[in-house]
């Protein structure tokens, strides 16, 4: 198992979504008892009972790994009684005008603040992410409640955002590029220092499944104050789209001129100033953070009269690339009026059931509203899909065969593993017409074509 350097910390973590439920499973890993909170009845339940609730590679093993360290609870009062670090993990899901919406934030710190004994002495830690100013008001929150109950506690507060992705979310839990931690609070940074030892000084024995990668550096705890770690996690998340677009963007002139985007892109990456991450075209950024997170520091900087010209446009970009693969397959078919149209890939990237704002499942449903049939198909969330929307009329295709099956044609919206290693030959001999618009660049392109396959890659 796992060797702490460091004293052990009753650790209460309030969400088990995404973020919650990784953090707890890795900090639990690394020796810590862990209350993981939910107010959600049914995930609270099936968490008990051994179900890891979200598709993410070695949760379940690190999950049954840790049962004797960790709790699953409803009762969020009870859970905080006896923490000494509280992480507010909870969703903060965009509202109409794009701002983020804090409330479960606010709801989680008032229950908190109803929770904490007299005496008790904790770290008040906001992992969500969360606009600017939102550590100040849950600190007064708590406040307000705790004079209010006339009960003494020392809470001190942290702002600690998380940068991990989904499909790797464990890995980037234990193997960190950095942690920031904002707070001017000493006592904070030294709890959350001391949480994080293992980590930090890389001490822990990796889980089977989980190695520690080579050649990386140790990953930096970054102090800084509260405002610029709320700031760290938005303007990452918005860089990072601005990435994708601009290279989406310059997709789109490939194939005006007749370049290969990936070309491009391998050339532009060799430049340690540029870096190779994220510069794949394809069709769009999607998934639970990047819009909303792109939106949501619009929203800031519309408060406070300021405009983000780059960051919007990274956005126009995003719109425009979907709308472009609808015309490359109109342009292909000429009527997508009663086409079958085969989607493979409903979650916004591989390795996760995430299935908000996917670009797949946008996709499907702009087809849809331009008359087309389509046949869905997910390795992992077809049946989570479908019971998100149980309104669309199309064919949940339990198989990737049954979706090409006299189809018109096919679009990989995710290049999930499970996709690129099919025999694609055989499956296009079985369309109606051989139509492949590969939205991730990740078919075998050339084979494809020699074969006589009408194949559409994106910026190439
Ligand atoms: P999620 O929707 O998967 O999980 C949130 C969980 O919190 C849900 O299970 C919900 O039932 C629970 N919850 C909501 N309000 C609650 C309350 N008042 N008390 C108790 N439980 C409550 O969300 P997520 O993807 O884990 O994201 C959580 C936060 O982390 C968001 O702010 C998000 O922006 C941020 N974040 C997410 C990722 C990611 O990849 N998903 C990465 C970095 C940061």
């Amino acid at each position: 198992g796992a060797h702490p350097a460091a004293p052990l910390a009753q650790v209460t973590i309030i969400g088990s979504g995404y973020v919650g439920l990784n953090t707890g499973a890795v900090l639990a890993y690394l020796g810590h008892p862990v209350v993981m909170v939910d107010r959600d009845e049914q995930r609270v339940r099936d968490l008990q009972a051994g179900q890891p609730v979200i598709f993410e590679v070695g949760l379940p093993d690190l999950l049954s790994q840790t049962r004797a360290q960790t709790t699953f609870t409803t009762d969020l009062r009870a859970g905080v009684r006896d923490a000494q670090v509280i992480v507010i993990a909870v969703g903060t899901p965009p509202t109409a005008s794009g701002d983020a919406d804090t409330r479960a934030v606010e709801q989680a710190a008032q229950e908190i603040a109803e929770g904490l004994q007299d005496g008790q002495r904790c770290v008040v830690v906001v992992k969500s992410t969360v606009p600017i100013g939102t550590n100040r008001r849950v600190k007064s929150v708590i406040d307000r409640v705790l004079h209010a109950r006339g009960v003494q506690a020392q809470v001190h507060y942290a702002s600690n955002p998380e940068f991990l992705r989904e499909g790797m979310a464990l890995h980037d839990t234990l193997y960190p590029d950095r942690v920031v931690v904002g707070s001017d609070d000493p006592e904070a940074l030294r709890a959350l220092q001391q949480l994080y030892t293992p980590i930090l000084e890389q001490t822990f024995t990796p889980p089977p499944g989980l190695p520690r990668p080579d050649h990386k550096p140790l990953p930096t705890l970054m102090s800084t104050d509260a405002t610029s770690a709320e700031l760290v996690k938005y303007a990452s998340n918005a860089f990072l789209a601005v990435k994708i677009s601009f290279i989406n963007e310059v997709a789109g002139l490939c194939e005006k001129v007749g370049a290969d985007v990936s070309e491009v892109a391998r050339g532009m990456g060799m430049d340690i100033r540029i870096g190779a991450g994220f510069l794949q075209a394809g069709v769009g950024w999607g998934g639970s953070c990047f819009p909303k997170d792109v939106l949501a520091l619009q929203a800031v900087a519309a408060e406070y009269g300021y405009t983000l010209p780059i960051v919007q446009a990274a956005g126009e970009v995003n719109r425009r690339q979907r709308a472009h693969m609808l015309e490359r397959l109109q342009d292909a078919l000429k009527v997508l009026r009663g086409r079958q149209v085969a989607v493979l890939g409903l979650t916004f990237k591989p390795g996760t059931s995430d299935l908000r704002e996917s670009p797949g499942l946008d996709l499907i449903q702009q087809l849809l509203r331009r008359g087309a049939h389509v046949r869905a198909h997910d390795p992992v969330a077809l049946s989570g899909a479908q019971a998100l929307y149980p309104d669309l009329d199309l064919d949940w295709t339990p198989s990737v065969e049954a979706a090409l099956s006299g189809a018109d044609a096919v679009l990989l919206a995710t290049a999930w593993p499970e996709y690129l290693h099919l025999d694609w030959l055989d499956l296009t001999r079985r369309m109606r017409t051989r139509v492949v618009l590969d939205g991730r660049n990740a078919l075998p392109a050339e084979l494809l074509r020699q074969d006589g396959v009408a194949y559409m890659g994106v910026g190439r």
